[in-house]
């Protein structure tokens, strides 16, 4: 009898991959471009309580809810995690990443470090991976935040003065990646994310194909 060599591709439990960074540090960018290179993930799409910007949809970029339905599914059990950010609230609705999850499908979240603080000490732990990007310096973040030009010189100086409170939570995360060269960084992220998949834990079918290599062993 020989070894079923597909046994130890089986399905494993899909994993979280949390991107966190101040905003213009290019983790948007960099989730798309991770969004495009492998279809099978999936995005974690947000609720929040802030406005669309232009052209963003609902569904898409976010789930854009009132303060109402926002609290009704804080109250009601459905978000993985919230919090507010910039006098808005954001928060990541459970369903669909429970649904991921078993369909062995990887969830990418773009949520801030509190976000990602109440996943890891969640029930969800050990299936997270947490990568912090970081901007190559704050001029650069100064200067992309302005030319996004999508939102006022209030919010984003405002946004600047976050960016300070976000990079200090750093150390808290699995990765760091400095975004000094886009490309660079996202073939970082693709090794991080390539390898994370290949751990024993996330192999749930290994123990099996080994047993298939034990039998063969001993029909010699
Ligand atoms: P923006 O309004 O620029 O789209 O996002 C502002 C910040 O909110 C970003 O740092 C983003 O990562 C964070 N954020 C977006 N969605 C969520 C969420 O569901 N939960 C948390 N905790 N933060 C989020």
């Amino acid at each position: 009898m020989t070894a079923d060599h597909t046994a130890h591709t089986a399905r494993r439990k899909g994993l979280l991959l949390i991107l966190s960074s101040p905003s213009g540090a290019g983790k948007s960018t960099l989730t798309k471009m991770l969004m495009a290179w492998d279809a099978t993930m999936r995005f974690s799409v947000s609720a929040t309580t802030r406005a669309p910007r232009p052209g963003e949809e609902d569904g898409r970029e976010y789930y854009f809810r009132s303060r109402a339905a926002f609290e009704a599914m804080v109250a009601g059990g459905d978000m993985l995690e919230h919090a507010e950010v910039f006098g808005n609230f954001y928060g990541t609705p459970k369903g669909p990443v429970e649904a991921a999850m078993r369909e062995g499908r990887d969830t990418v979240f773009d949520i801030d470090w509190q976000g990602g603080q109440q996943i890891r000490s969640s029930e969800l732990a050990r299936d997270v991976v947490s990568i912090f990007i970081l901007p190559p310096s704050i001029i650069e973040l100064d200067r992309r935040l302005r030319a996004r030009a999508q939102d006022s010189a209030e919010v984003i100086a405002g946004r600047m003065a976050k960016s300070r409170d976000e990079i200090s939570h750093w150390a808290e995360y699995d990765y760091v990646l400095v975004n000094d060269d886009l490309d660079q960084t996202f073939a970082r992220l693709k090794d991080i994310l390539s390898a994370e998949r290949l751990r024993r834990d996330r192999q749930p079918a290994l123990a099996e194909f080994v047993r298939h290599l034990n039998r063969e062993f001993e029909a010699r």
